[in-house]
Formats: structure tokens, sequence, C-alpha cells
């Protein structure tokens, strides 16, 4: 049998964005980092990775390619990680392989997630005002967001590649900016400034809620010609933005206004976290905790609510307010209801809490609960309550620290908008069962009217703006099941730079 070394890897990183934080250690297994910036799930590829010391650490400083790589692996293996343990199973990506990590994908002030290219992507640009080259791949603030695309891109695949997903597409971005203010917070220097600038009060200005201070710097600069103030940040989840549906917001507005803009639109959702945290980090406090322990209990209370709502939610988002509920969920599963009071005043004020009835999860109890996709197909059926259903496919079955199991199934149908014009929706269900095989958990989302209707109205606003076009047969050959008529498609807006199809008659 084969021994694995395990050793420990010191790694210089910035625990937070490059204006507001300054270099630390981070002590790292030297399993995740390898010997070229390449761990089990993540990978650096940047030409010649950087080389460790003759002790095998990365000790360099910011403004160097090699901290620069260090570091974005640094802080998007800790980003999965903490989701992986918050869930208690491993997260595989939505695709085959490893996340490859390109530090210098190209010039500006920008950061994405490409989930068809297996990659998380920074840019370089420059402040021509403070003459400093503003490196995405510096940022924890930006690479924990990019990170958390791909971990809920993995749990959640069909969230943005549907018609109709445009809340969807900010509740994405709501989560990467949840995922970076959960990674900054498990970092101790961190933690000691949010003390110091708050004393526990997470609703006065701070470092934490304010996100990539340097990019919006940047971009601040040389994009909006200097009118924001010079601690201007692009998102603050310390805000009080409620819901409003998009329809009756504007496609863009000023930052200081909502717009339905996924980025925009997102500040709700994480508006609405952030004050959850706040509230809980109060109530630990008044029952004798000191700050920084009460924000360290409130920050992983937080962190399995965030976690399991997602594993517990939709596969396709209609509203914000579904993952909302769904965090309610979370709550009565995994922490006995302990929150129910402070996520339902937060979530109500904020306009997110659905009037929804809790769907019914029929009595069923199984003697062995499946693990593997023939097994979870043979399941269907009337044992689920839900009659007959069409035939689903089974594409993950997760099993948890708990013993718990998840199943998810999807089912991919051609469905018309118009006579003629078509697209593909899904169907999906989800099936929780305790490690005693009973089902607790049933999300049944069907190809509904309201999904339908969704999916029209993208279309109809996507084609106002000129946004669909043909795409050149070969791509359509590509991406199509063999079907007659010309096709037309776009790239939507959304992470993952999903393409969505509209088939349209043969003009
Ligand atoms: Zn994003």
């Amino acid at each position: 049998m084969e021994t694995v070394q395990i050793t420990n890897v010191r790694v210089n990183y910035l625990p937070q964005d490059p204006l507001v934080s300054r270099p630390a250690e981070m002590i790292l297994d030297s399993g995740e980092v390898g010997d070229r910036l390449e761990g089990p799930r993540l990978r650096v590829d940047d030409g010649e990775p950087a080389q460790p010391d003759a002790q095998g650490n990365y000790l360099f400083q910011p403004g160097t390619r090699e901290f620069q790589q260090a570091n974005s692996l640094v802080c998007a293996t800790r980003t999965l990680r903490l989701f992986e343990q918050a869930l208690g199973h491993e997260i595989p990506w939505a695709f085959r392989g490893k996340l490859q990590i390109h530090p210098h994908y190209g010039q500006g002030f920008n950061a994405f997630y490409l989930r068809q290219d297996h990659s998380i992507n920074f840019f370089d640009g420059l402040d021509t005002t403070t003459n400093k080259v503003v490196a995405g791949s510096e940022s924890l603030d930006v690479i924990s967001h990019e990170t958390g695309h791909a971990v809920l891109d993995a749990l959640r695949p069909g969230l943005v590649g549907w018609f109709g997903s445009e809340q969807a597409a900010a509740f994405h971005e709501s989560f990467g900016d949840l995922a970076t203010i959960l990674t900054s917070l498990h970092d101790p220097h961190v933690l000691d400034k949010l003390v110091q600038d708050t004393g526990g009060d997470l609703h006065r200005p701070n470092q934490v809620a304010r996100l990539a201070e340097e990019l919006s710097l940047g971009i601040n600069h040389v994009h909006l010609g200097g009118s924001r103030p010079d601690d201007w940040a692009m998102r603050d989840a310390n805000n009080n933005f409620t819901y409003v549906p998009p329809s009756q917001l504007p496609d863009r507005a000023p930052p200081e206004e909502l717009s339905r803009e996924p980025h925009s639109f997102s500040r709700i959702f994480t508006g609405a976290c952030w004050d959850v945290l706040a509230r809980m980090t109060e109530e630990n406090m008044r029952q004798g905790l000191d700050p920084r322990q009460a924000i360290v209990a409130a920050r992983d209370a937080m962190l399995t609510l965030c976690a399991h709502a997602v594993e517990l939610g939709p596969n396709r988002l209609k509203r914000l307010g579904q993952m909302a509920d769904s965090m309610l969920k979370a709550d009565r599963r995994y922490h006995a209801g302990k929150f129910q009071g402070i996520l339902t005043e937060v979530m109500m004020r904020r306009g997110l809490l659905s009037a929804g009835a809790a769907e019914e999860v029929p009595a069923l109890r199984l003697e062995r609960v499946p693990s593997s996709a023939p097994e979870a197909e043979a399941l269907l059926g009337d044992q689920l309550g839900l009659g007959p259903l069409p035939a689903l496919g089974c594409e993950s079955i997760q099993r948890n620290g708990e013993g718990e199991t998840f199943l998810r199934y999807t089912q991919v149908r051609e469905v018309e908008l118009e006579p003629g014009t078509s697209t593909d929706l899904a169907a999906s269900l989800t099936l929780g069962f305790d490690r005693e095989g009973r089902l607790f958990h049933r999300l049944w989302e069907p190809i509904d009217q309201e999904a339908v209707e969704l999916a029209r109205q993208e279309v109809e606003v996507r084609t106002s703006q000129g946004a669909i076009r043909e795409l050149p047969p070969r791509s359509s050959a590509d991406l199509m099941t063999a079907d007659d008529g010309i096709y037309a498609g776009y790239l939507v807006g959304a992470p993952g730079g999903h393409q969505k199809l509209v088939r349209i008659p043969g003009a």
C-alpha cells in the first residue's frame, strides 16, 4: 500500500481585497497545493507555475505573478472546502475534471466563471489615476465570488441554463458575494478588524460587507470618471434594498438604485442575509458571547443555512423568495428551527418570503435508499405521491456525513412558446432521505404554465433588445439535437456563459 505524506505548506495570501488587507500566511495541506499549484480539485493554469522555496512554501509578495497564482489557488480552495464541510460531502463540479484557475486571463476590470471551459478567470486592469495594476487574482473578494459561481453551478446546474431564470442569475451573483463574505470571515485578521470596526454591530460600515474595493476604485477612475467617492464599493451587503418584481425595474440604473440587472438585483438577497448575520450576532452577544465569538457562531450558522438552502432548494429558481423559503426549511432541518424568528422577520421585511404553503412530503420509508441512477429511476411513480411522472433521469446522488441521501432528477423537453418557436425547458425532482431511509424532502418542479410563460417573456424581452442572434450552422449542430428549421440563440449574461437556444421556424 502506498503511503501519502501529508505535510503543511505555508502560503502567503491576502485574506480580503488588496485595498483593505495585508498579506498573511495560510497553512494548507500539501495535497491541496501539489508541487505545481495543482490540488485534487483545482489547478492554476498560467504558464510556468510558481516554484516553492526549499521548504516547500509559497511565500511571495503581492504584485508578483507568483503571488497571484498561489493566492488565487488558496482563496478558491478555501471557498470550495468551506461549502463541502458545511454539507458534509464532496461537491463535484458541473463538469468533469478540475476547475482551472486563469489568474491572468486578459486586460480590464472583470472576472468570470465559465462552465464550458471549466474555469474561473481573472483580469488585470490599469487604474490610470493611481497608476497601479488592479489584479483580480489578488482579491479574495473576486476569487471567492467566482468560485461561489462554480460551487452553486455544481450543486444546481439547472439554475442558469433555462429561460425565465432572470432571478436565478441574481441569486447566482448573491451566492458569489455570500461565498466571499463567509470565506473572508474565516480569517483571524479579518475578524479582528471587523470587531474593531463594529464592536459586533454589523450594521456599522465595515470591510467585510463592502466588496471588491480595489476593483471598484479602478472602475470608478477609469469607467465612471471618478464620479463616485473614493471609498465607493460596487456592492455592499449592508444595504436596505427590498424586493420589487424585476419587471417593474429599469434594465440599468446608477449603483445607488436597484435595476433588474442580476448584479444589481442580487443585492436584495445579499442584504437580507447580511441582516440575518447581524441579527444572529446581536442575539449571541445578548446571550453572553463576546463580539468575536458572537460573529464566529453567526458565521458558522449562516454558512450551513446557505449551503443547505441550496441543497434543499429549487433547480430552476423563479423568484429570489424561493431561496428565503429554502433557508427556513434548512433551519428547521439542521438547526431545529432556532433561527425561524430572525429569518422570518428579515425576509418579510425584504419582501422575500412567499406565502406559499410548504410542500407536503408523503410518508415513505425505503429498506434501501438508491445508490445508483438505475435504482433511483426505478423508484419513481406512485410511491412518491406524485402520480405518473415523465421519464426522469437521475443526474446526482449525494450522501452526507449525517447519512442523508439526496437524489436529483431532470427531464428536458422541447416546449413551444409561440406557433413554430420553441425552446428546451426542464422538469426537476429533488428527494432527500434520512439515514433510516425515510423521505424527508421532496421538491417537484414540473414544466408548468408559469415556467413556459417566464420563458416566453424572456424571449420577448431579448428579441426586443436584439439579443437573439442566428447561430452559425456548425455551432447549432454542436448544440442541438437533430431538428429541422433555423436556430437562433444567444449568450445570456448569466454566469457560466450558458447558451440558450430558441428554435425559430425557417425564414
Ligand atoms: Zn458574478
